[in-house]
């Protein structure tokens, strides 16, 4: 179907401003230096199926000359003081500020996502550094004591060396912002791999800032997962490698990194339950879950994409869902500050989320709004609800990475806990009550990395983000990020 709902059409900018291309090339060593081979693929905007730019296919070469840019640059860099670091981190976070307009344009362009995910992607962006730049500065050695008789320790955190990070193509900025910043500040240098569908702004950032980090300590690789993620992962000069991804992908370079006892950081997939007490507020509830399932298009790994209600208060939290996401106004970049939700960043994935939609139907379940793609150009579907959906059905184990949010039942507490346990994936949830006791003991229940209570989604460099089971291993943001991307060492002195 290709049709749509007469409840949602797709509204477009009149004149989207063209976004502002970054350079052609490998960012290598402090610039940008011609790829090593011709080869090259097309970046499209997925709001207008237009081609944005070729970008180079990187190669096993452009890994290598990265790495060996990286180790060069690693002991000069790791001698610089937390506060030299900081300097740096707070400059870039300037320019990312100064640019923001940009980068914010060309982020859209590239992923299709409205203007109102994009400023907060960038506004996200720019306080990871701010933070990073002052908790380096206060992540100081762990101490020192005497442990053994005539001894005394002394406890370091060192850098790690060189790390290697790939990221994804849902918040392709926001995400490197996460990597580069703590792995900066811990006195690491690295090398990056962006999705091949979004490596614009990762570029864009790279030009912006070429001047203010020194040659070596920040590399950008752009190519395949197969051959760029894959040298990235088991270059035995790579000591540390940090993937945000599938779980597919995390899986296979944890393998790699094995060959070498590289260490690994992952951050995988989702598919978070959202656990709506009887004594809720509903209204609330149903609201966040609008913002929380379809924010960026439930292209989301935290995203509040499986509902648990009670089944007393069943139909109307679905009345009062399905009120609110028929409200969600789709469209294209630039085509109004009210957007919620823009394209999929695909035709593949389009595809992917349409099949879902599709296997949904062939199972018997209700799709109380939405359920169909939107008229192109552009990969737009539409906000879609589904219910009457019993335990164990594949929608709510599977993750769709798409505007879809299913709706299920519980009777009793216990049932509510062990149903949203029943997932390969721990990465978040939420737990919406009213009652104190609940949301006390509930949250303390749910496997998973971050619990919000009355609440979903929101997230702070403060706090630590990560998962549980095969939503990997790592944390990214807070201090927890910064010992991620350290090694700790004792040093042991003699006083006799
Ligand atoms: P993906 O796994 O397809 O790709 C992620 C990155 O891994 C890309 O750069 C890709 O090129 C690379 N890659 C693929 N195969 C590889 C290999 N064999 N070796 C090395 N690198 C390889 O994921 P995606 O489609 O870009 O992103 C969506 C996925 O990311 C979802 O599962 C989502 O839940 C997850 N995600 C998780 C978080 C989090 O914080 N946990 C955040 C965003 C996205």
């Amino acid at each position: 179907t290709t049709s749509g709902t007469a409840l949602f059409t797709v509204r477009r900018a009149e004149a989207a401003p063209a976004p502002s291309l970054p350079p052609f090339g490998q960012f290598i060593d402090g610039g940008f230096t011609a790829p090593s081979s011709a080869a090259t693929s097309e970046v499209e905007n997925p709001a207008t199926e237009e081609v944005l730019m070729q970008v180079p296919d990187g190669s096993v070469e452009d890994v290598d000359a990265a790495v060996a840019a990286a180790v060069a640059a690693k002991a000069s860099w790791a001698a610089t003081t937390p506060k030299d670091r900081s300097a740096v981190l707070l400059r870039i976070a300037d320019i990312i500020e100064a640019n923001r307009g940009l980068l914010e344009t060309l982020e859209a362009a590239n992923t299709g996502k409205p203007a109102a995910v994009a400023e907060d992607d960038i506004s996200s962006a720019i306080d990871t550094f701010r933070f990073s730049a002052g908790a380096g500065r206060a992540f100081t050695t762990l101490g020192a004591d005497d442990y053994a008789e005539n001894h005394t320790s002394v406890i370091f955190r060192e850098p790690v060396g060189v790390v290697g990070v790939i990221t994804p193509w849902n918040y392709p900025l926001l995400m490197a912002a996460w990597k580069i910043a703590p792995i900066l500040a811990a006195g690491n240098t690295l090398v990056l791999k962006p999705s091949e569908q979004t490596p614009l702004t990762t570029l864009k950032l790279a030009e912006l800032i070429a001047d203010e980090v020194p040659a070596g300590v920040l590399n950008i690789i752009t190519g395949s997962g197969r051959i760029v993620g894959d040298r990235i992962s088991a270059h035995p000069d790579v000591d540390l490698v940090a993937i945000t991804g599938s779980v597919g992908s995390g899986q296979k370079v944890a393998a790699n990194a094995a060959s070498t006892v590289k260490r690994v950081h992952l951050e995988l997939g989702g598919k978070a339950p959202v656990v709506v007490f009887d004594d809720a507020d509903l209204e609330a509830a149903a609201r966040g879950v609008r913002e929380a399932g379809f924010w960026n298009g439930g292209q989301e790994c935290g995203a509040a994409c499986r509902v648990l209600v009670h089944e007393s208060v069943a139909e109307k939290f679905t009345e009062l869902l399905v009120r609110e996401v028929s409200e969600i106004s789709v469209g294209a970049p630039g085509a109004g500050d009210d957007v919620e939700i823009g394209s999929m960043i695909s035709g593949a994935h389009y595809k992917r989320v349409l099949a879902a939609l599709e296997d949904i139907r062939k199972e018997g379940l209700t799709i109380a709004v939405g359920g169909n793609a939107l008229e192109g150009p552009g990969y737009f579907i539409e906000p879609t609800v589904v219910t009457n959906v019993p335990a164990g059905a594949a929608i709510t184990s599977t993750e769709i990475f798409g505007p879809v949010v299913s709706v299920e039942t519980f009777g009793t507490d216990e049932e509510a806990v062990s149903r949203a346990n029943e997932t390969i994936y721990g990465l978040a949830a939420s737990v919406w009550t009213s009652n104190a006791a609940r949301s006390l003991s509930v949250p303390r229940q749910l496997d998973f990395g971050t619990v919000w209570v009355n609440s979903h989604l929101v997230i702070a460099n403060e706090v630590p983000w990560g998962g549980f089971k095969g939503s990997g291993y790592g944390r990214d943001l807070s201090i927890y990020a910064l010992e991620d991307f350290s090694r700790t060492k004792h040093v042991m002195y003699n006083r006799g």
